[in-house]
């Protein structure tokens, strides 16, 4: 069984893409799964907040964006949590530039993650907040989006930048991607703008968009300075819980034959 490849991508900043990608990794873990997060951020977000220090990298996914490490070589445990991670820091920044002239640019991290592809039954991509040629790697490799989102006033125009980006996508270079689905993260269910913007989401996309709903939740945004997932450092709350849901809703979603049936 191949492993299926998620990117969770929004060219929008701080819409919760890394708080997803860490948190659904640790609930797929939990449930069972092998998973490898994928940091494609130079920032290096999920890196850290994974407990791994991006600054005492020896090699990174950069390297093995350029062909220099194998991702086994690369790859690395979760300080806690339950998975792995093929980490990042400010030298994936240099790759884009350096991969101009080289052959298949976009299809590096798709031929890397094919040599493991039957060591997880999940990867999860963390993209950068931009259409650049990382998140274009992250797409090519994919078999699809997860896509989260703010409800807020201009999400839905944001959102019809990505969808053109996935068509285009679609026609150049991987023909099999799709959107897997619509996250709705640090939702407020007392602001009427939300549940405008969720009836909107949900005209547009239906059964796209779902079910689960990540609330704002303080102890998520803390858990990265501890360098783990909110599911490891207060597993009761709110948010945790949430994540842990949507870890449900998805293999339900994505193994419909091996679902564990509801009690
Ligand atoms: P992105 O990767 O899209 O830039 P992040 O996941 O880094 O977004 O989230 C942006 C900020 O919001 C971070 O400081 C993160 O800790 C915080 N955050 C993310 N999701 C939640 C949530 N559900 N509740 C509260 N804070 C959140
Ligand atoms: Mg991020």
């Amino acid at each position: 069984m191949n492993a299926r490849v998620i990117a969770v991508a929004n060219q929008k900043g701080g819409v919760g893409k890394t708080t997803t990608v860490v948190n659904l990794a640790a609930g797929l873990a939990e449930l069972g799964r092998r998973v490898l997060i994928v940091d494609l951020d130079p920032q290096g977000n999920a890196t850290m907040g994974s407990g791994i220090a991006k600054q005492a990298l020896e090699q990174s996914v950069y390297h093995v964006l350029l062909g220099d490490a194998s991702v086994e070589e690369v790859r690395q445990p979760a300080k806690q949590g339950g998975y792995h991670v093929l980490p990042a820091n400010r030298d994936l920044g240099g790759a884009e530039l350096e991969l101009v002239n080289e052959l298949a640019r976009e299809a590096r991290l798709k031929n890397a993650l094919s040599l493991v592809d039957d060591q997880y039954d999940y990867v999860l991509i963390d993209c950068p907040p931009s259409l650049n040629l990382l998140t274009l790697n992250g797409l090519v490799a994919a078999n699809s989006v997860l896509i989260p989102m703010v409800c807020e006033y201009y999400a839905l125009e944001g959102l019809s930048d990505l969808v053109t980006t996935l068509r285009k996508v679609r026609t150049a270079v991987n023909p099999r991607i799709e959107i897997m689905g619509l996250l709705r993260t640090m939702f407020d269910a007392r602001s009427n703008l939300s549940q405008q913007v969720s009836e909107q989401l949900a005209s547009h996309f239906g059964s796209k968009v779902f079910e689960t709903v990540i609330p704002r939740n303080v102890r998520l945004a803390e858990a990265p300075s501890h360098g783990l997932p909110g599911l490891v450092y207060d597993r009761n709350a709110r948010g945790a819980q949430a994540y842990l849901a949507l870890a449900q809703e998805l293999t339900a979603r994505l193994e419909p034959a091996t679902a564990t049936p509801s009690v």
